[in-house]
């Protein structure tokens, strides 16, 4: 194999699970990658952690009541590390020319900002954070195709098709893109079941190990909604041309169906260092650690469709893509808000899809055309879906 330059990896959320599965990747390719920044949200303990392992050029919080003790921290373990805080250094960091490779992996709309920086700065995006393509999916591409950024999707199904299409162009040959769901952790169960599910059974995944944020977006089927969204915008397909298919044992990650009667799907197991490979060494093949998929231990593959009444928040997404403009927007940000209650212990599971409901119907869509714009309907739909909360109006 060729000699390759060794090109410098920014990990945005770093100390998460896409974190450390990127981290993983990386130090098997020493000679092709460094991580030259690391970002976390507030866990300055994790990050310091990493730092030692990996010592990068610089280490990021957002959370600026941390700084003293990111820096504190990196001069006494006598690391050259150099320690920043808060939103705008790590936008910074990520436009310098030093860095070519942003992994953005930050969970929620908090990532839209530096993910945003990556995509103006013309940077290879290995793109994890779907919330940031829901709430500005049009402004990313668009920032993405001025700049010249690649674009690649790490979601697993956005990898998969991805893989099948060898680009994110999906003109008139491509007839359909199917997303695969697992189902999560309440695939089968009944609505009136779902009302009592826990949080620990709720973030329990039975075929990915996630973050909670994520996990509960499984459970709900949000997840899979917040995915359509993301699809529409990656691969320039309108809502006729997309379909989610349940498929529990998460071995095929989604299919692309031809005019010519062709289904190409990728499979493999499921671990994310597969898609964080493919956005690493693309075109190239590079290994992840992930072992090859042995269709004799794994020989079923079912597929059903998905229970929208039992699983309501993928209805809800379906008619936010319809609606567009600031709907998208608006059912992200009720959601994020509806899954930290969750996680809080303040709502029971069901109050996630009629919070985000709530939010849709209150704020109904207007024209998205400007980040300004969708950032103010983002604002509205937390503040609307705070105080439903705190007026106790759902259980
Ligand atoms: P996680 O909760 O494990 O990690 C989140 C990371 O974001 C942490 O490092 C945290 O410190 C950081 N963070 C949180 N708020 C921040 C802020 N304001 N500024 C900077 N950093 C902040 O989450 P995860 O499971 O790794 O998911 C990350 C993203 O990747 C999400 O958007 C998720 O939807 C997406 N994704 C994850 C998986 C997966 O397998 N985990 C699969 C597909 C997509
Ligand atoms: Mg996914």
């Amino acid at each position: 194999m060729a000699a390759h330059a060794q090109r410098n990896v920014a990990v945005l959320g770093a100390t998460g699970s896409i974190g450390a599965s990127t981290l993983d990747v990386v130090a098997r390719h020493p000679e092709r990658y460094r991580a030259s920044v690391l970002a976390a949200g507030s866990s300055v303990d994790a990050l310091l952690a990493l730092c030692v392992l990996h010592r990068p050029d610089h280490a990021v919080v957002a959370d600026e009541s941390q700084f003293a003790r990111l820096r504190d921290g990196l001069s006494d373990a006598g690391l050259a590390t150099r320690a920043h805080a808060g939103a705008a250094a790590l936008d910074a960091l990520v436009s310098d020319p030093g860095c070519d490779i942003v992994v953005a992996a930050i969970v929620g709309a908090a990532g839209l900002s530096s993910t945003l920086a990556a995509a103006r700065a013309g940077k290879r995006l290995l793109l994890a954070n779907k919330e940031s393509l829901v709430l500005a999916g049009e402004l990313m591409t668009a920032a993405a195709d001025a700049a010249g950024a690649e674009i690649i999707p790490i979601d697993s199904e956005h990898n998969a098709i991805f893989q099948c299409l060898r680009s994110r162009q999906a003109q008139g040959e491509v007839s359909r893109i199917v997303l695969t769901a697992s189902g999560g952790p309440f695939r089968g169960w009944s609505r009136a079941a779902l009302a009592e599910v826990t949080r620990e059974q709720a973030v329990a995944h039975p075929k990915w190990s996630m973050g909670p944020k994520i996990s509960v977006d499984s459970a709900t089927l949000m997840n899979k909604g917040l995915e359509l969204i993301e699809a529409h915008h990656l691969f320039g397909v309108e809502r006729e041309r997309l379909d989610v298919l349940v498929h529990p044992q998460s071995l095929v990650h989604s299919l692309v169906e031809f005019v010519d009667g062709s289904t190409l799907a990728q499979l493999g197991l499921p671990d994310m260092r597969t898609s964080l490979a493919v956005g690493l060494g693309w075109p190239d093949r590079i290994a992840s650690g992930v072992p090859g998929l042995d269709l004799l231990r794994h020989p079923r593959l079912d597929f059903e469709a998905p229970d929208l009444d039992a699983f309501p928040c993928l209805r809800l997404a379906w008619h936010a893509m319809t609606a567009g403009g600031t709907a998208p927007a608006v059912l992200n940000a009720a959601n994020e808000v509806a899954v930290s209650a969750f996680l809080q212990g303040r709502i029971g599971f069901l109050s996630i899809p009629a919070l985000v409901e709530d939010a849709l119907a209150a704020l109904p869509a207007t024209p998205a055309d400007s980040l300004d714009a969708l950032l103010e309907a983002d604002a509205q739909a937390r503040r609307l879906t705070e105080r439903n909360l705190a007026g106790h109006l759902f259980p």
